[in-house]
């Protein structure tokens, strides 16, 4: 019996995976529903995660292990997320899984854990507690629900007499109608609340300490960008490459959009690289004078903001702090769990080190480069086996090694190094945790026995289909849907097709 909590992409990928293992799952859910991150309510819940409605992906909807609909566009609209993840649903009979309205209270070791393995849960429904027994947990909780908020870290921000309010806080632009908006942070949410606000605002800047890459949904030639970037030739070139080689050819990539120095953007030089951000319109925005880049904030002042090597004060109405979330597991004891600067000592993001049995794995703390659903579900699927002992983790001292040697976030010698622990390239990530259960394509093999599909797997988009080639989890229909796959990204959009078009 496996407790999973949350019914979030996470949680979902995860009772599924527990299902396809024989294991028996039950997943509590805090609110009336599935969807997590990518239910959009206008309310905001206490200790669930908000978007505001416009949230469209960042990853485009090939990149999933259970296709889309075909009409579906290639990046979803969170709505059109949730329709998917209700199809996922209904369609893996999770939903007779799930108890929703309950909240995991606590997860302790049972006495007899060194024997067992076991964990007592308590849930809360209806201002009632429950206590079960379960011989694994799997904790699908995400970290986009504390927001992080360091007011500390800008001076004088106890005079400024005008609004400020974190990026969870934000649903629609109109807050922001005829007054000047200052946004601070340029991760994703920064940049797009900025570019909405802009749309009735007098005036928006966006703050940024370390500028950013940003790259457009649409890449090369109108493809969406991960088909592009993440394939396994480009991975490739960008992990044989030392270092400065490496990011040398990002930098080469990303400018050609624009030239990220000319518009303020250029990020400072490290050797380590950030989280990019993916936006479609800063740019052409940054370029009609809707919104304004400067560096980090020195000092609020009552009415007014002082950046960074800037002699003159902004006149700011509204402040935005888009600086991102901490991560937190209240119901897990900090002896089981401990988190420490927004991640959590886990081998391979997933198991505590240090448990007698591994019984217990944390899904989705991770921020790879790329979509989080494939991932999350490799990631289900390896631990569901190990619970059933199929796959066995090292000991305890290899695995404290190899996650001490990753918390010092060293900057490598070949590939790219990213700014935080978390931050994984997608591919290697998938590579490796495919290759924990026997499901990792092996080019080679299929070159002798089906090229055409081998010329795919090694050229085009490192869907996830790919590790449902082989191995436990097999899909009879995977290598048609990567035969197909770019079909099904140019039907949406082909939707006028000249008469003499070749392809009509
Ligand atoms: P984030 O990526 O963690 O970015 C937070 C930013 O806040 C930092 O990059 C930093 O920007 C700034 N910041 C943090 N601490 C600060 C401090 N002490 N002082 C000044 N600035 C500080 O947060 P987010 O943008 O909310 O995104 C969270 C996650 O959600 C990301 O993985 C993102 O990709 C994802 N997301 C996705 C979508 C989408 O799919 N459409 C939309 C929104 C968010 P500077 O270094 O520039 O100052």
């Amino acid at each position: 019996r496996v407790a999973v909590v949350g019914a979030g992409i996470t949680g979902l990928t995860s009772t599924k995976c527990c299902l396809d293992e024989g294991l028996e799952p039950t997943c509590f859910e805090q609110s009336k529903d599935i969807g997590g991150l990518w239910r959009y309510t206008e309310h905001i819940e206490a200790s669930r995660p908000s978007l505001y409605p416009s949230v469209v992906s960042n990853t485009s909807k090939e990149m999933s292990a259970f296709p889309y609909p075909e009409d579906f566009p290639v990046f979803l609209p969170n709505a059109r997320l949730l329709e998917y993840l209700r199809r996922y649903t209904e369609h893996f009979g999770l939903q007779k899984h799930i108890k929703f309205g309950t909240t995991v209270v606590s997860i302790r070791k049972r006495p007899d854990f060194a024997t067992t393995g076991q964990w007592d849960v308590v849930t809360e429904a209806d201002g009632k507690q429950t206590s079960h027994i379960f011989d694994a947990v799997m904790v699908c909780t995400g970290n986009f629900h504390e927001p992080s908020l360091p007011l500390h870290a800008f001076p004088g921000i106890e005079k400024f007499q005008g609004q400020y309010f974190h990026s969870r806080q934000y649903k629609h632009a109109d807050v922001f109608q005829g007054k000047r908006v200052l946004v601070v942070g340029m991760g994703n949410s920064g940049v797009d609340i900025a570019v909405e606000a802009s749309r009735v605002a007098t005036k928006v800047t966006i703050c940024t300490r370390r500028g950013a890459w940003v790259i457009s949904r649409v890449f090369d030639h109108g493809y969406p960008w991960d088909m592009v970037f993440n394939t396994r030739l480009m991975n490739l070139i960008r992990n044989i490459l030392p270092g400065p080689l490496s990011r040398g050819l990002v930098n080469y990539r990303v400018n050609q959009w624009f030239k990220h120095e000319n518009y303020g953007l250029q990020p400072e030089k490290s050797p380590q690289m950030r989280e990019p951000v993916l936006n479609d319109d800063l740019p052409s925005y940054i370029l009609t004078g809707r919104i304004t880049i400067k560096p980090g904030v020195k000092e609020f002042k009552e009415n007014s903001v002082v950046f960074h090597n800037c002699p003159e004060e902004e006149p700011i109405d509204i402040v935005v702090f888009c600086t991102g979330y901490n991560v937190s597991f209240p119901f897990l004891e900090e002896t089981d769990v401990k988190v420490e600067n927004k991640h959590a000592s886990l081998y391979k993001y997933i198991f505590p080190t240090h448990l007698q049995r591994p019984t217990l794995a944390i899904l989705g703390l991770i921020k790879p480069l790329g979509a989080i659903m494939p991932v999350t579900e490799m990631q289900a699927r390896w631990v569901t086996r190990v619970f059933k002992g199929l796959c066995r983790l090292p000991p305890q001292s290899v695995m404290e090694k190899e996650v001490n040697e990753k918390k010092k976030n060293r900057v490598r010698w070949f590939g790219l190094s990213y700014d935080e622990v978390l931050k994984v390239d997608c591919l290697v990530y998938m590579d490796m945790l495919a290759s924990f259960i026997g499901a990792k394509p092996s080019v080679p093999g299929l070159l002798c026995t089906d090229p055409r599909l081998a010329l795919s797997v090694f050229f085009g988009p490192c869907s996830p289909y790919q590790y449902r080639l082989g191995g436990p989890g097999r899909w009879e229909g995977a290598r048609q849907a990567i035969l197909t796959q770019w079909d099904r990204t140019l039907k949406p959009t082909r939707t006028r097709v000249p008469a003499r078009s070749s392809s009509s």
